[in-house]
């Protein structure tokens, strides 16, 4: 009896297994033709000032426009491209499109807008990922100054002089460096002191319960009073309600990003979303 079990589990998960793995290669290497073939997608998500209400800037997310599936989420292809390291040529990819999307923007008259673009840890470690920026920064014309790197947490797990050394340097080009989904990771915050950050972005898990549930706020005030005294500024990430927005407002976040303002939208979208806001502060 138990023997026949043992056998038919067997039996059912060796199929199960190489389905898993047969679709993980399928995917990398679907993966690997879409970025080489131009189906990625990044859409811009505006970033408020919480003081005035006028656009700040944006985070270009990226989208995969399957043929067969349709507009994919980063959720069902970034695991797969982390795990096969295809991140490095999406991350470049990311990188050098919301370059270019910032100087079409210039050249097309809209007011400078900061671009933020997520670079995963993988990219990070790389020794050439300094020269990778700067020659991306070279050969696109884009403004350093309005270009900010996200990171998370998990990129700092090792913060090893060669990897401080390399922050220092990507801001002697101007960049602006942020630490994405703060306070979800491995968190040690003597990172915050040796590392030249200038954002954090308060993650949307903290946000969602403002301004009622206790845990949420007690992180949120302290995230807010931290970045005070370290001098840097704050995001928060996920405003979905007009009362987190007062909330966060009245303590100080200085800017906001989230469905009450808008969803991260294509180039098009994007442009009108940012000309009608910019004509509604005129
Ligand atoms: P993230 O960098 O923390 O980006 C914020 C995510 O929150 C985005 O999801 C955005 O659409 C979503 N979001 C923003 N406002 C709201 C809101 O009010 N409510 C809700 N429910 N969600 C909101 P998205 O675009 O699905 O991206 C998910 C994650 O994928 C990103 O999280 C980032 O970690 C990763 N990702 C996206 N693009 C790239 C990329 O180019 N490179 C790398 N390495 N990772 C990327
Ligand atoms: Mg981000
Ligand atoms: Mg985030
Ligand atoms: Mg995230």
């Amino acid at each position: 009896e138990a023997k026949e079990s043992g056998r038919n589990a067997y039996r059912f998960f060796l199929p199960e297994m190489t389905h898993r793995v047969t679709h993980r290669l399928q995917v990398e290497a679907e993966l690997r033709c879409a970025i080489e073939t131009g189906e990625l997608r990044l859409h811009y998500q505006p970033q408020i000032d919480a003081a005035t209400g006028r656009l700040c800037g944006c985070e270009a997310l990226v989208r995969w426009l399957h043929p067969v599936r349709g507009l994919l989420p980063p959720d069902q292809f970034i695991p797969f491209a982390e795990q096969s390291g295809l991140i490095v040529p999406l991350g470049e990819w990311a990188l050098r499109e919301a370059c270019l999307q910032q100087v079409r923007w210039r050249d097309a008259g809209l007011p400078p807008l900061d671009v933020a673009v997520n670079i995963s840890a993988l990219q990070f470690r790389r020794r050439d990922f300094v020269a990778t920026v700067a020659r991306v920064l070279a050969e696109t014309g884009a403004d350093p100054a309005r270009i900010e790197l996200e990171i998370t947490e998990s990129a700092l797990m090792d913060a090893t002089p060669e990897l401080v050394a390399s922050f220092d340097q990507l801001v002697a080009l101007g960049l602006t460096l942020a630490l994405d989904d703060f306070g979800t990771g491995y968190s040690s915050l003597s990172y915050l002191k040796r590392l030249p950050l200038r954002r954090l972005k308060i993650d949307r898990s903290f946000v969602d319960g403002l301004p009622d549930n206790p845990e949420d706020v007690a992180i949120t005030s302290a995230t807010l009073s931290l970045a005070r005294d370290l001098s840097m500024d704050v995001v928060a990430e996920g405003v979905e309600t007009e009362e987190q927005r007062t909330y966060l407002r009245s303590r100080g976040c200085g800017a906001m990003q989230g469905y009450l303002f808008s969803r991260p939208l294509g180039v098009k979208a994007f442009g009108e979303w940012a000309r009608e806001r910019t004509a509604a502060f005129a």
